[in-house]
């Protein structure tokens, strides 16, 4: 699959691209992750981006022409299957849209800053609108690499054992079970018996009660659902 991502910030995006998973994802030819600066498609001697927003409100709005071109250039070379904004009042993301998203081939992932962007973006351009969580970010960039490195583990392939990422908390509606590794006894904090045991069929059933267990102290509300 193919990230485009529009951003003032493309500098940011090295936090993703040159590290752990997402890195192997990309050298094996799983993603492809481009950066465009916003900036790059501004007018005149300053690149100006943003402006002052009408009905005198404080803070700076991103301006429309800038982001339009960066959009309608990328269009124009390939077919997109989603123009996704992050933003505070977006739909909250998860493991579902993550799922759902690493199916896609290519895609577009725009990063507001400021107050935000012109609106008639959201309404000519975005196709889906994210949030990452109810709290206000200086800016979409910490949000899409969220949001990248989510996507790129789900691709079948990129995490060797594959049962890895589905066993991950969410993928089954459930929080994950503990995980342990040695020493086995730590100071006399030990590591439950059962899976040290061998037994592949107690294990498993232990590991299912945990993840109810843990689910109904957590989380009940990902048990109604
Ligand atoms: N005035 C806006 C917030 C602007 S914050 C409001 O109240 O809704 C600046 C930019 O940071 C946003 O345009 C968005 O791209 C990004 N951002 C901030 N919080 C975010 C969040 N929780 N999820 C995703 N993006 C966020």
């Amino acid at each position: 699959m193919r990230i485009d991502i529009l951003t003032l910030f493309p500098e940011m995006f090295t936090s993703i691209t040159d590290y752990s998973i997402p890195k192997r994802a990309i050298g094996k030819g799983f993603m492809e992750i481009f950066t465009h600066n916003i900036r790059d498609f501004a007018n005149g001697k300053y690149r100006r981006v943003d402006d002052y927003p009408f009905g005198g409100e404080s803070g700076m709005v991103m301006m429309i022409e800038p982001i339009a071109r960066c959009i309608e250039k990328l269009k124009a070379e390939r077919q997109y299957d989603a123009v996704l904004f992050t933003t505070p009042d977006g739909k909250v993301f998860n493991q579902n849209m993550a799922n759902r998203f690493s199916m896609l081939q290519n895609i577009i992932l725009l990063c507001g800053h400021y107050k935000g962007i012109d609106e008639r973006i959201r309404e000519l351009f975005i196709t889906e609108e994210v949030s990452i969580g109810d709290f206000v970010l200086s800016g979409g960039e910490l949000a899409a690499m969220v949001m990248v490195d989510a996507i790129v583990r789900v691709i079948p392939g990129v995490i060797s054992d594959e049962t890895s990422a589905l066993s991950d908390s969410f993928q089954d509606g459930l929080l994950s079970a503990p995980v342990y590794t040695r020493p086995a006894d730590y100071q006399g904090y030990k590591v439950p018996d059962i899976l040290r045991s061998g037994n592949e069929k107690l294990i498993n059933e232990w590991k299912l009660e945990q993840q109810l267990s843990r689910t109904r102290a957590r989380r009940p509300d990902l048990l109604e659902e």
